[in-house]
């Protein structure tokens, strides 16, 4: 067997086209641009390409786009002082600060300061919460992200087995919620889980989100089911020359290919899919803040 490729690239293209159309109706028939308001601290330059990709993808999706890039020594007063600013502001609906920060600010402290009615990464406890009793509000943006893939990869999931790895706050847990509300079930493997490959054999879908390059292997996948691969690694490729290297996922993706009935690719699988559903909890949460009913093709 040869597995399905799922093209996240390409689904996500679409669904960024999906929702420019709701911000032009959101902004014709209401008179609201959804705004979403990005904040970073400091120069991590992996950090700096993440949220200039995400500025870029809100301005063309027809979003207000505010980008606040504060100097490493900025202290904690004042970035909490930014955000009290941002939650009174009637322009922005969608607060992200980017992680990690610097060392002197307590992120718990920063994301408790974000209004939970615009936090569109789902961190507070209050949408975490709303999330696991499923009220509408933002989503996990990778969770939501490979939600989408396996609906459109497989229809309802109603009644499949899932196997989630990892059980982060950013993906395996929220992964968790989404797929218990889709009637799948639920196992949630970790690092001291025992028999790993017996349960991945087990399920009809896994989603990997472990951050250990090639964790899963081939022989581990039932034959016909849906890997949804969310681990991102960089490893050496010295068949590219001394010194490069080359992104790979959690799941050893040409062995399993062989035997999935569907799998994501990495990179081009979930990555993309990321921003995406950024874009969609903020329209989510302008529709929200504003008494509306948000978009059902963009909440789970
Ligand atoms: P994390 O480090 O917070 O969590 C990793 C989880 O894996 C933990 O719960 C841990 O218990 C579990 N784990 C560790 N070793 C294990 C093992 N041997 N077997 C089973 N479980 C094990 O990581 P995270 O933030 O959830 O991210 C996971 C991966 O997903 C990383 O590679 C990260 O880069 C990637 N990621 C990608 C996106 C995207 O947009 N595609 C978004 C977020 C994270």
């Amino acid at each position: 067997m040869t597995a399905r490729i799922i093209d996240g690239k390409a689904f996500a293209e679409g669904l960024r086209g999906r929702i420019a159309g709701h911000v032009q109706r959101l902004q014709r028939e209401h008179g609201i641009t959804p705004g979403l308001a990005v904040v970073i601290v400091g120069e991590d330059p992996g950090s700096q390409v993440y949220v200039r990709n995400k500025a870029r993808q809100t301005v063309e999706a027809g979003m207000l786009s505010e980008k606040y890039e504060l100097p490493a020594e900025t202290s904690e007063a004042e970035l909490l002082d930014l955000i009290g600013r941002l939650n009174n502001s009637d322009r922005v609906h969608g607060i992200l600060v980017q992680l990690p920060l610097p060392k002197h600010i307590d992120p718990n402290r920063v994301i408790l300061a974000i209004a939970p009615a615009k936090d569109v990464d789902c961190f507070t406890p209050e949408s975490v919460g709303r999330l696991s009793i499923g009220l509408p509000g933002p989503v996990s943006c990778t969770p939501l992200g490979c939600l989408m893939l396996l609906r459109d990869t497989l229809g309802r999931l109603e009644g499949l087995n899932a196997v989630i790895l990892g059980r982060s706050n950013l993906v395996g847990k929220p992964m968790a919620q989404l797929l218990l509300r889709e009637n799948c079930t639920i196992t949630v493997a970790h690092s001291r889980t025992k028999n790993l490959p017996e349960m991945v054999r087990g399920a009809d879908i896994v989603v990997a989100a472990v951050g250990r390059p090639l964790l899963v292997k081939g022989d581990w996948i039932r034959p016909g089911a849906t890997v949804i691969d969310v681990g991102i690694n960089r490893v050496a490729a010295p068949e590219k020359g001394e010194g490069k290297t080359r992104l790979v996922g959690d799941v050893d993706f040409e062995a399993a290919a062989k035997v999935a009935g569907a799998i994501t690719p990495v990179p081009g699988g979930v990555g993309p899919m990321t921003i995406a559903c950024l874009l969609a909890n903020t329209v989510t949460t302008a529709s929200l803040i504003n008494g509306l009913v948000p978009p059902k093709d963009l909440t789970p």
